[in-house]
């Protein structure tokens, strides 16, 4: 059984239809397919080209929802919401609106600068200034998981991505995240994404999976996919830091329900 669920689409930054997402799914022998582009509204109200706004939402479901009905991989249809500083009041009726088989809550903006893109955002900061990004980085986090509105935390330690680490001690801001996902009861998920980015690690790093290991938050694995072809990137490889950090089950999503299959049985093929 394999079953993936951050993956994303031209309906927000992937590079192919939906369809052609599907129907490699289907030939690689993905058992169940998750899709989750981007859903962005920013705090003025307004959404970027790269992202869904509200607008466009019943077209997306319309479209993913047309092949459940498909042989091949079982769909289940889900958003990566972009969560911004205080933004609760803002998104929380808009992410209620939508029905979905999992949410994705996510941290790519510091005070709505997006902290992944360039080296300049880095290169140009002093090493204190680093540091302050991740511990605001961390208290987004926190308060994203602490809206209660987000089944699973998109990959977390994202800000590494680049190469640019802190230099001072944030553990207390990582443990104070990790204990509001786990009292809201949401799962993390091991991005294999960044295996391929400058960082070449997975989102969390293996020491992050421990710590969410001993506080019992469940996982997923998703490669964060946007072409067809990197659906199951790492996937191996993610899976061998998942059993070292401990982990026997993979959480799998439907209409919001959780439910726990063998790590084993993943990339099990009879
Ligand atoms: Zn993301
Ligand atoms: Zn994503």
């Amino acid at each position: 059984m394999i079953a993936t669920y951050h993956n994303h689409s031209s309906w927000s930054d992937g590079k192919t239809s939906f369809e052609e997402i599907y129907n490699h799914a289907k030939r690689i022998g993905v058992d169940e397919l998750g899709i989750s582009d981007h859903f962005c509204v920013y705090p003025d109200g307004s959404s970027p080209d790269w992202a869904l706004g509200p607008e466009r939402v019943d077209a997306y479901l319309e479209d993913v929802l047309s092949f459940k009905d498909r042989e091949g991989p079982t769909v289940r249809v889900g958003l990566e919401f972009d969560w911004f500083e205080s933004h609760q009041e803002l998104i929380q009726p808009l992410v209620e609106a939508i029905p979905l088989d999992y949410r994705i809550g996510a941290v790519h903006h510091v005070e709505q600068e997006q902290f992944d893109m360039s080296f300049e955002y880095w290169t140009e900061k002093s090493s204190e200034e680093r540091d302050e990004v991740w511990r605001k980085y961390w208290a987004q986090v926190t308060e994203m998981a602490a809206s209660g509105l987000f089944d699973i935390a998109a990959h977390l330690d994202l800000p590494k991505k680049l190469g640019f680490y802190p230099e001072g001690d944030v553990s207390a801001c990582i443990d104070e995240a990790l204990e509001a996902i786990r009292s809201t009861d949401m799962v993390v998920e091991l991005n294999t994404a960044g295996f391929g980015k400058r960082c070449a690690d997975g989102y969390p790093s293996i020491d992050i999976l421990k710590q969410c290991r001993a506080k019992e938050i469940p996982i997923t694995l998703s490669s964060d996919g946007h072409i067809p072809e990197h659906i199951l990137f790492e996937f191996e490889r993610g899976l061998s830091h998942l059993k070292e950090a401990g982990y026997t089950e993979l959480a799998r999503f439907r209409n919001r329900e959780i439910w726990f299959e063998s790590l084993d049985e993943t990339l099990a093929r009879p």
